[in-house]
């Protein structure tokens, strides 16, 4: 028994029962990793080391009797969130040696809770794309079809988990990073709320709309790794105050009958026929199910993507300013005067989306623009808030594709920087409002003989999580989308 393709609730039980140590799936994992990873080049970091450390520990602490949801399980973490002692890159030359000197609060909570880190995942630079290929040192691959692109920018925790590189993944979500790659390889990818997720210890790309979630391969996988992660947190005072909900529960026994709003207006001519199509089927068995479907219409939702391109370089160029050289990121050795060691740092350390969004930022805030772009942006974003607001009195969740096409291949967008920023066109108006958001297997199409996955986006009002959970956890009990693994 491998276990590298078990769910976290599989594993759970076979680690319970003593039927295998968190060693053998620690080591099943490494194995994989170093069979898989020239291929897919999925991870960055491996800790081989750590990792077999932290398995011993874990199966110490299950043979003295304990028992918790993720003890023992082994796990990747997008390479943004800082590691004690390891590096973190951002997947940016900039930070190619920088080490960590602390861990993030998401990464603390993950050990505190047993679980087994096993490395660290590729992205696009700093989180800036939707394909992995803005990262300084090189794209991952699709396990589904290796021609193609697993999505981005946590494109390598999603390629990882669907090759059974672990059992679940942490992404980072700023407009739609964790949903999206889900959605290519056949995942589910939960962005939570605003705030109910710590950020300390995380390399900030938008602090106005940053998430941190799993990627896991079931809804229940998803509910448990968000159970440790979720919580106030004195280092992040953006986090929810109160208690956390136990999701896994809520999931299980919560029966109350479902009410789904459906986006008209993202099922129009700018999505995928095939997609769609399947779409609309998904719908009818949603509501033989006995869940009540009911149009909704987000009138500003169709200028989330203008506003998320003015808001996110704004606050990016900000957040990227501390990368000088001097306190932080990639150092040149000669330099005539001050200026010239700036521009010889960051010129060499960022990649050319890096730049770009720093230039349009840099721009969006200048005195004289900034009312005409980052200010209108704002008032803008209220009415998308607002939206979504009125929607949710009427209905628990809301439901639209993730992505409008299935994975794209490697190439194929990268000079076209507005085709990839409308690949956040259904994911983006849930960033801006703060809201959870979750994307789920939700389906197949054929494309050049090749089989090829498709995502679901479930959206709930703040703070609801639950309610997200459990629309996915409804829709996956009607199919079987979710058990379908690559074939690698
Ligand atoms: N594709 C979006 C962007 O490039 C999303 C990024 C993210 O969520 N980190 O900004």
């Amino acid at each position: 028994m491998d276990g590298y393709m078990f769910t976290i609730a599989q594993a759970r039980k076979e680690l319970d029962q003593g039927n295998i140590s968190s060693l053998e799936l620690t080591r099943a994992c490494l194995r994989r990793i170093e069979a898989l990873n020239p291929i897919i080049h999925a991870c960055l970091l491996v800790d081989d080391e750590g990792a077999l450390a932290a398995a011993a520990l874990a199966d110490k602490r299950l043979k003295q009797g304990e028992r918790s949801d993720l003890l023992g399980i082994p796990y990747l973490v997008k390479d943004i969130l800082m590691t004690k002692g390891l590096k973190t890159t951002a997947a940016s030359k900039i930070l190619e040696n920088y080490i960590a000197p602390y861990d993030a609060s998401v990464i603390a909570r993950l050990k505190e809770a047993g679980a087994v880190m096993l490395g660290k995942t590729n992205l696009d630079e700093f989180a800036h794309g939707a394909s992995t290929e803005n990262s300084a040192f090189g794209p991952s691959k699709n396990p589904w079809d290796l021609s193609r692109v697993p999505g981005g920018s946590s494109g390598g925790s999603a390629a990882a988990l669907a090759a059974g590189l672990c059992l679940f993944a942490i992404g980072t979500d700023t407009g739609g990073s964790i949903r999206q790659p889900a959605s290519f390889c056949n995942l589910v990818g939960l962005k939570p709320s605003y705030g109910r997720v710590s950020r300390f210890g995380l390399l900030s790309m938008t602090s106005s709309t940053d998430t941190i979630g799993p990627l896991a391969r079931t809804v229940e996988d998803a509910a448990m790794v968000l159970g440790v992660i979720a919580g106030n947190d004195g280092k992040d005072a953006t986090t929810i105050s109160g208690s956390v909900p136990d999701y896994r529960r809520e999931l299980i026994e919560n029966k109350k009958p479902l009410r789904i709003g459906v986006v008209s207006s993202c099922l129009d001519s700018g999505l995928d026929a095939r997609l769609r199509q399947s779409i609309l089927e998904s719908l009818e068995s949603l509501q033989k199910a006995g869940a009540v479907i009911k149009e909704i219409d987000l009138p500003y939702n169709k200028y989330s993507v203008p506003v998320y391109y003015v808001i996110t370089p704004s606050e990016l160029s900000s957040n990227l300013a501390r990368f000088d050289g001097i306190g932080w990121g990639l150092s040149s050795p000669e330099s005539a005067d001050l200026l010239s060691f700036y521009k010889a740092n960051r010129g060499q350390g960022f990649g050319p989306e890096a730049k770009r969004r720093i230039m349009l930022g840099t721009f969006a805030l200048s005195a004289g623009y900034a009312d005409a772009y980052y200010k209108k942006a704002q008032a803008v974003r209220e009415l998308i808030r607002a939206d979504f607001q009125k929607a949710f009195a009427e209905v628990d969740v809301l439901l639209t594709p993730t992505s409008p096409h299935p994975a794209f291949k490697l190439g194929a967008q990268d000079n076209d920087p507005l085709a990839m920023y409308l690949e956040d066109i259904y994911l983006a108006g849930a960033s801006l409002a703060g809201l959870p958001a979750i994307s789920v297997p939700g389906g197949f199409v054929f494309e050049g003989g090749e089989e090829l996955p498709f995502g679901l986006q479930f959206i709930g009002a703040a703070g609801q999580e639950i309610e997200v959970l459990r629309a996915a956890g409804f829709w996956e009990k009607i199919n079987n989308y979710f058990e379908r693994r690559p074939n690698i």
